[in-house]
C-alpha cells in the first residue's frame, strides 16, 4: 500500500518486522516486549537511548531535555500553559489552523493570551508574515507545520521571547536550529513512531525560571527528574520510537531524510500545478513539504478519482474533514516511489477524463 495518511502514518518496513518480533521475544529475553517491567535495564535502556537520539538528530545542546510522556499533542496544548504560566501571565500565540487554535484556547485556562496573528481571514491557506509581539510575553507558540491545510513555517520568526513549538507534524524531517525554542512539543505518529506518547524538548535553564505550582504528575521538572519514569510509560510506543529514530539515524539524519522530503515534495507540487484537474490554494512560498493539499476544480469527480486511486493501492489522500479536497502527508518514512505513482496516477486520470 501507499500509505500517505496524515497520522497515525506510513512506518519503515524495517521498524514494523522489529517491532513485530519484539512483541514475541523482545532482546531474546523469551518474554515480549508488552510484558517486561518498566523499570528493568532492558526498558531504561530503550529510553536512555530513544532521547539520547533525540538530542543527536536534532544537534540539541546541554540546557535541552528531551522528555517523553503520555498522551498526544493535544495534552500538551494544555500542558505547556500549566508548565509555563501564572494566572497574569501574557502569552503570546500565532493562529494557523484548528490546532492552533485549540492549543489557545487551553492557553485560556492558564493565563492571558494575545493572539498575535491569524490567517483565519483566507481560510488558513498562508502564514502570517508581520506581526508584534507585547514584550511582557512569557512566550510566543506556533504550529511550525499545519497539518490540515498544509502549510509550514520555513522561516521561524526571530522573537525575543522564548519560541514554543507543536512540531508534530514536521519534527525530524527538516533542519532547524531547535537550541533556538525554549520547548518543543509532538505527537509521535508522524515521523516519530506510533500513537500514544509525545515528545517534550525543553530548556530546562528557562523551565527552572517559571515556579508554577501544579500537580506533580503534569510538573515538566519531575518528569526530566525521574527520566521520563515517573510513572509507567507507554513503552510499546516508546520501543516503536527507538526503532524509528535508529531508522532514521542508519539514513543520514535530518538533512539527508530532509533532502528526500525536499525531493518528494517538488514531484507531487510539480504534478498538482501541471494538471489541469488540480488545484493547490496555499501561498507558494508556505507550501509545506510534509502535508500537500490539493483539490479537484471540477468537485463531482471526488469519488471517481477517489476510486481510481484507491485501484492503485494508494491510501489516506482525502482531506481532512474541515478542509475537504486531497492531502497526501509525504513524512519521512513514505518513499520516493510512492509518491510517483500518486504523480502518475494524477497524469492517468487527467488523460481519462479528457478522454471522455
Ligand atoms: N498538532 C498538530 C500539528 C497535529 O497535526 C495534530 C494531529 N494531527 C495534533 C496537534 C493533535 O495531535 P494528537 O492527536 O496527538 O493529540
Amino acid at each position: 500500500m501507499h500509505n500517505f495518511n496524515a497520522g497515525p502514518s506510513v512506518l519503515p518496513e524495517e521498524v514494523l518486522q522489529e517491532a513485530s518480533s519484539a512483541i514475541l521475544n523482545f532482546n531474546n529475553s523469551g518474554l515480549s516486549v508488552l510484558e517486561t517491567a518498566h523499570r528493568t535495564r532492558p526498558i531504561i535502556d530503550v529510553m536512555e537511548e530513544a532521547r539520547e537520539l533525540v538530542k543527536e538528530l536534532m544537534m540539541l545542546d546541554d540546557d535541552h531535555e528531551v522528555v517523553f510522556l503520555h498522551g498526544g499533542a493535544t495534552t500538551q496544548f494544555m500542558q505547556v500553559p500549566m508548565n509555563l504560566l501564572r494566572k497574569k501571565d501574557i502569552a503570546a500565540y500565532a493562529d494557523t489552523g484548528v490546532w492552533s487554535s485549540k492549543a489557545i484556547r487551553e492557553a485560556g485556562y492558564f493565563g492571558k493570551v494575545e493572539v498575535v496573528c491569524s490567517s483565519k481571514d483566507r481560510s488558513y491557506r498562508y502564514i502570517p508574515k508581520n506581526f508584534a509581539l507585547p514584550h511582557e510575553a512569557k512566550y510566543f507558540h506556533l504550529t511550525t507545520n499545519n497539518t490540515i491545510y498544509g502549510t509550514q513555517w520555513h522561516q521561524i520568526p526571530d522573537v525575543s521571547v522564548p519560541l514554543v513549538a507543536d512540531m508534530s507534524s514536521d519534527i525530524l524531517s527538516v533542519q532547524r536550529n531547535f537550541n533556538q525554542f525554549g520547548l518543543i512539543y509532538a505527537g509521535l505518529q508522524k515521523n516519530m513512531g506510533c500513537a500514544g506518547a509525545s515528545v517534550v524538548i525543553v530548556n530546562r535553564k528557562w523551565l527552572e525560571k517559571t515556579p508554577v505550582n501544579i500537580s506533580p504528575i503534569m510538573d515538566y521538572r519531575n518528569h526530566i527528574r525521574e527520566h521520563s519514569m515517573l510513572n509507567t510509560p507507554p513503552v510499546f510506543a516508546l520501543y516503536v520510537s527507538l526503532l524509528t529514530l535508529r531508522w532514521l539515524k542508519a539514513r543520514g539524519g535530518i538533512s539527508a531524510i530532509e533532502k528526500m522530503n525536499r525531493q518528494k515534495a517538488a514531484l507531487l507540487y510539480a504534478e498538482v500545478d501541471r494538471n489541469s484537474l488540480f488545484t493547490n490554494r496555499v501561498d507558494v512560498a508556505d507550501r509545506s513539504l510534509m502535508n500537500v493539499t490539493f483539490e479537484l476544480t471540477d468537485e463531482s469527480l471526488t469519488a471517481d478519482f477517489t476510486q481510481f486511486t484507491t485501484e492503485r493501492r494508494i491510501y489516506g489522500i482525502a482531506g481532512h474533514r474541515s478542509a475537504g479536497g486531497f492531502r497526501a502527508s509525504l513524512y519521512n518514512a513514505l518513499p520516493l516511489s510512492s509518491v510517483e505513482v500518486l504523480v502518475e496516477a494524477m497524469r492517468d486520470y487527467e488523460k481519462r477524463v479528457q478522454a471522455k
